[in-house]
């Protein structure tokens, strides 16, 4: 065997060039502003309000803004508009788009086509159809939720996220965005849950708004995704089955430059990247996805896109678009996305940093104030999500979790596994004040004086430095939850963020009325939740060795693997406060946790699979043929001795590979084991494969190579 297969690709991949692509045009052929056609392809108000009666608008607004109930009537009148503007648009299929619990998007589409009494085809859609739909959810993974209850479920229109147009050169699809749930209700997929969470968080926020003397109609939680991956060129991609196959290498050795020159972060866009950054954008920018920022990233091949926040259930289903709209759209320009959170060994992993806030009727609720009495309600709700980082902290670990992610937290510059808030310096003083000086004057305001808070906005945007080791940071008006990884749907940790914050609101909300309310009371109860969190507040260096030591002093929990942080699901704390806010019923959570947990073994599985093939295929026949050309070379006796022993150590790292999982399959707790038994061993495999590598020619190496993927395109 040769390298030939290894040396097209590279040659391939070198001479491709930068792809020009058909950008929306005006009828005269100049391009069109963005203006003019963001969210073509979306079914908005704005499209709505001039397609449906006034008093049925009225009634859809409202459902959509407001989260009331739609009638069938409505519905109905929804699904001829729709119906028609899908036609018109060249659609012949819709689909109720959903998010099971996989991670991915699911569709199953259905033509408009249908058959009158007398055989004639017509294109037709119901209300029904739009509200309703039953896919054969037999094989999506439940937890053991569908054979505890009802063996179907079926999916159900979300009108809080527009319906949007997927475009295809051989015909559109009309995709309606819904929910996934059994027919007794459970939630089967990860939109139902998020909704939940919404309403809870809307309700807690708004009581404690209440008792601070302030009134909001809808409280909604914000949500800005910024969004990581990797782009390698299509040609070493299929030559590497391991990428194509688990998104991840598991072997590769190092490359000789790595990220330590620090030169890629904003550095300019290579043009090829650009005429595929550009073409995203704009099919983001026709189904209403208002990207706005693109950069390179810390890592070569890393780049980031980032959207302007939304209210956070149409933020996700936008993340949802971008992913796949990045796996559509590289292929068009010969690259494929690497969205895993730890493509390469040794270099930055993929986030999706999740921004976070709460806006009560537009009004940003983290953003401090110009007068005591803002402040307090910036104060209150701060303190909220300390409560709820310090009391919850294993359950938010638990929620960023995956086979994938446990390469990424805790190393290369990515955020520790330890949940902990980042202040910035003059918040950060302020909680400190609060929290030790007993003697403040008891008119809040007076203390507030005193503290300096009551001018925090001159001050705090400037002082947010940036503290890119901490997992949740505050940044000026937002907080950045940066420990989710950048494959994962950002539902689930949303979905945990709202209902822990829900959790610390009712907390202060109780505080205060128990001390007869008023301002007094907020001020007192602000206190005494940033005193009780104060052990999650840390400014200091994440990543260093010392934190690991004072967090656990400190009580904070520190899982490094996944199982051990799902564990935190089902903690009592877990599931109570689920239930309590009616997020997830008790076996809701367990059927995650079963889901989660299995994901996490499969993975390791396919890993372990891929490892071996690689192994027998590709690697030990590429060693063989070294050493059969170093027979005979006198003076090749060192290289000849080296490698016969690389291969040796190989071969004993093949065999623990398949001793780990005899144990695994042997033990009580899958995962555990997993980690246990299974991650060792590939590591050692992983070892004695990059070993060998450098001791194989070139001319005989089978596999792309990180130097290759990562810089040669
Ligand atoms: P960075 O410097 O970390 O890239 P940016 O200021 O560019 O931060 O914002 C990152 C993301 O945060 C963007 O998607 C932005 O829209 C989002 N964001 C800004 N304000 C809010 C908010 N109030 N709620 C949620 N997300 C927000
Ligand atoms: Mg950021």
């Amino acid at each position: 065997m040769t390298a030939h297969a290894r040396y097209e690709a590279l040659r391939t991949a070198n001479e491709r060039g930068v792809r020009t692509f058909p950008r929306p045009t005006a009828a005269d052929g100049s391009a069109l502003p963005v203006t003019d056609y963001f969210g073509r392809n979306t079914f908005s108000l704005s499209m709505m309000s001039h397609k449906l009666p006034k008093p049925i608008f009225k009634k859809v607004r409202s459902a959509i803004l407001e989260g009331t109930k739609l009638g069938r009537p409505e519905a109905d009148a929804v699904a001829q508009a729709v119906k028609e503007w899908a036609l018109a648009n060249g659609c012949t299929h819709y689909t109720h788009w959903f998010q099971p619990m996989t991670g991915l998007t699911a569709e199953k589409h259905d033509a408009f086509l249908t058959f009158d009494g007398d055989g004639n085809p017509l294109e037709a859609f119901s209300g029904e159809a739009l509200i309703q739909s039953e896919p054969d959810a037999s094989s999506f993974p439940s937890g053991g939720m569908r054979s505890t209850f009802e063996a179907r479920g079926y999916t159900a229109w979300d009108p809080s996220s527009p319906i949007f147009i997927m475009e295809n050169p051989n015909g559109n699809t009309l995709c309606i965005p819904s929910a996934f749930i059994s027919y007794t209700g459970e939630a089967l997929d990860q939109k139902t849950p998020l909704l939940r969470s919404m309403q809870a968080i809307d309700a807690a926020a708004k009581s404690l708004l209440r008792a601070l003397g302030n009134e909001a109609d809808r409280v909604i939680p914000t949500l800005g995704c910024e969004q990581e991956y990797f782009l390698v060129d299509r040609a070493y991609w299929a030559l590497r089955p391991d990428l194509a196959i688990g998104g991840r290498t598991v072997i590769g050795a190092a490359p000789p430059k790595g990220q330590s020159l620090e030169d890629h972060y904003f550095g300019s866009i290579p043009a090829r990247v650009q005429a595929f950054m550009q073409e995203v954008e704009v099919e983001l920018y026709k189904v209403g996805m208002p990207a706005k920022t693109r950069h390179n990233e810390v890592a070569p091949a890393q780049y980031e896109i980032a959207p302007i926040f939304a209210e956070v259930n149409v933020a996700v289903d936008h993340n949802q678009l971008t992913m796949e709209i990045l796996r559509r759209v590289a292929l068009r320009h010969e690259f494929r996305v690497l969205l895993h959170e730890k493509p390469f060994a040794g270099v930055n992993g993929s986030g999706k940093h999740n921004n976070w806030s709460l806006s009560a009727d537009g009004e940003n609720l983290l953003e401090p104030g110009h007068d005591p009495s803002s402040n307090l309600r910036f104060l209150a709700v701060m303190a909220a999500v300390l409560l709820a980082v310090h009391r919850h902290g294993g359950l938010l670990r638990a929620s960023v979790a995956s086979y994938g992610n446990d390469f990424r937290l805790g190393a290369n510059e990515a955020p520790p596994a330890i949940m902990s808030v980042f202040l910035g310096d003059l918040l950060g003083k302020i909680c400190d004040a609060l929290a030790n000086d007993s003697d403040l004057p008891a008119s809040p305001t007076q203390a507030m004086l005193e503290l300096g808070v009551s001018s925090i906005p001159q001050v705090a945007k400037d002082n947010t430095d940036r503290n890119r080791t901490s997992p949740v940071a505050f940044t000026g008006n937002k907080f950045e939850f940066r420990a989710v990884g950048s494959a994962q749907n950002p539902a689930w940790p949303m979905t945990v963020m709202n209902t822990i914050v829900a959790d610390g609101l009712t907390t202060i909300t109780g505080w205060i009325q128990e001390a007869g309310g008023g301002a007094d009371a907020a001020f007192a109860a602000i206190k005494r939740a940033i005193k009780a969190s104060s052990p999650a507040r840390f400014d200091g260096n994440g990543y260093g060795d010392e934190w690991v030591v004072t967090a656990s002093a400190r009580g904070l929990k520190n899982h490094a693997k996944t199982p051990a942080a799902l564990d935190e699901i089902m903690a009592s704390s877990s599931i109570e406060v689920f239930n309590k806010f009616g997020v997830l019923s008790p076996a809701e959570v367990e059927s995650r946790y079963n889901v989660l947990t299995e994901q996490y073994v499969k993975a390791a599985d396919i890993e372990s699979d891929l490892i071996r093939q690689l192994v027998d295929g590709s690697i030990l026949p590429a060693a063989f043929d070294e050493l059969k050309a170093l027979s005979g070379v006198g003076a090749a006796a060192k290289r000849t001795a080296a490698l016969t022993t690389a291969v040796e150590t190989l071969e004993t790292a093949r065999a623990g590979l398949d001793t780990a999982w005899e144990a695994v399959h042997h033990s009580d707790n899958h995962a555990h084991a997993t980690v246990t038994h299974v991650t060792p061993a590939l590591d050692a495999v992983r070892d004695a494969v990059d070993t060998i590598e450098g001791l194989v020619r070139d001319s005989l190496w089978p596999l792309p190579k990180y130097r290759e993927m990562l810089f040669l395109f």
